[in-house]
């Protein structure tokens, strides 16, 4: 079986793997001319991290964990109020878990699969239609192509689902937060923490890379629009929004550089993820947002799940249908979940600064680690000792 799987981030490249190892033939088109650089971090554990351990990547995944001992939450003056501390964070996930760049994972994916899937840089799709036997995708150059079966694995802003599902609009739960980042250069002496300040609309977060003198840069503002700023714009609105920002924020913006991440936080909710021979994966139908820690792991449970019911007998609507059915419950769960963090992650009073001070201050504490494991919906949703 011949398989299309648009996007070359971590649940393409998780699928492509699993599609591969089950005798299927996939072929991967990322729109990026080569893998892409720079990133962000990430907290990896319950399902990423077993379907990276079955993959033989987590090794070298260990290797590369971030300098970072501790989340601090800070005032004003930019002394702690409130800590994560590794030894909660161990009480809440109860398993391991490790944090890492968002690139480190995608490299070793990536390295996974070369040798043995095709994967087309720079190209994207631009038409799709669908027969009883075929899914006939053109291309950006105008190449014209059939597949049995065609993966939308292109990110929360999937051109295969505007193509064969509709519009953003009708899917995308906006936030109202937009974020950004970027690399910056470690001009503090910068220690082993990832810090948060938070001022009414904005929040600002600082973190080691791993790169030896390098940081990284979040930030976090409130806004309405329902599309990132076009890139040509993106430092003017950065300017704006946290101009007379406290902390470091200041130098934070004079380190940014020309191009930079900058996006919507949105949820993707969708009743269906599959039509006819075409489903969806990853971000393109369930993206719950940074908030809820586990985008990177859900997108690698649901591309295993779903070579794994490709590869069994009943073709691929059942193979959809059973894939929907073992991951959406899933996703929406922590989807709502996240959701109440994600409304509260930057308030835009002072009075709510001062709550979720407070807030903080009171729940980093061990008591109520079983209360942040149940509202994060830690486990991993594979099967024991399965694969
Ligand atoms: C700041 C931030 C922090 C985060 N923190 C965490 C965390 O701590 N833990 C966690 O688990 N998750 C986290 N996430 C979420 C996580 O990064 C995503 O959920 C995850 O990357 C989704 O994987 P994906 O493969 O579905 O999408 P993506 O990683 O977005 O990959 C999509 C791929 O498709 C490609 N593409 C896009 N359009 C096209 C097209 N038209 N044609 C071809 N290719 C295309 C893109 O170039 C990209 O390579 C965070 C996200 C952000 C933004």
């Amino acid at each position: 079986m011949r398989i299309l799987i648009s996007g070359g981030g971590v649940a393409g490249l998780t699928l492509a793997y699993w599609l591969r190892r089950r005798g299927m033939e996939p072929v991967v088109v990322e729109r990026s001319p080569h893998g892409r650089l720079g990133g962000y971090g990430i907290d990896f554990f319950g399902s990423g991290y077993d379907v990276a351990t079955r993959m033989g990547i987590i090794d070298r995944l260990e290797a590369r964990p971030l300098p970072v001992d501790s989340v601090d939450f800070l005032d004003a003056a930019g002394r702690p109020t409130a800590r994560l501390t590794p030894a909660l964070l161990d009480r809440i996930m109860r398993g391991p878990h490790i944090a890492l760049m968002h690139t480190t994972l995608e490299e070793a994916l990536l390295d996974a699969v070369r040798d043995d899937v095709e994967i087309r840089f720079g190209r994207s799709l631009s038409e799709v239609r669908q027969s009883e036997s075929a899914v006939d995708v053109t291309f950006d150059d105008g190449g014209r192509e059939s597949f049995d079966l065609l993966v939308g694995a292109d990110g929360i802003h999937s051109r295969t689902r505007e193509l064969v599902f509709g519009a953003e609009a009708a899917y995308a739960r906006y936030l109202g937060v937009h974020l950004a980042s970027y690399p910056i250069k470690d001009r503090y002496g910068w220690g082993r923490v990832r810090a948060h300040y938070t001022e009414p609309g904005r929040q600002a977060v600082v973190y080691p890379s791993g790169e030896p003198g390098q940081l990284v840069a979040l930030l976090l503002f409130t806004t309405q629009d329902t599309r990132p700023a076009p890139r040509e714009r993106r430092f003017e609105v950065l300017r704006d929004r946290f101009a007379g920002m406290g902390w470091i924020t200041p130098s934070l913006l004079e380190e940014a550089p020309e191009s930079f991440f900058m996006d919507v936080m949105a949820q993707i909710v969708m009743p269906a993820w599959h039509r006819g021979r075409v489903a969806l994966a990853g971000d393109a139908c369930g993206c719950m947002t940074m908030v809820s820690a586990q985008g990177v792991s859900m997108a690698m449970a649901g591309a295993y799940v779903l070579a794994e019911e490709l590869s069994r007998e009943g073709g691929h609507e059942r193979a959809f249908r059973g894939y929907q059915a073992r991951m959406l419950p899933e996703v929406a769960r922590r989807q709502r979940n996240a959701l109440v963090f994600a409304r509260s992650l930057v308030p835009e009073t002072p009075a709510g600064v001062r709550t979720q001070r407070l807030l903080s201050k009171v729940i980093m504490r061990n008591a109520f680690a079983a209360v942040l494991r149940r509202q994060f919906g830690v486990d991993s949703v594979l099967p024991r000792g399965e694969e």
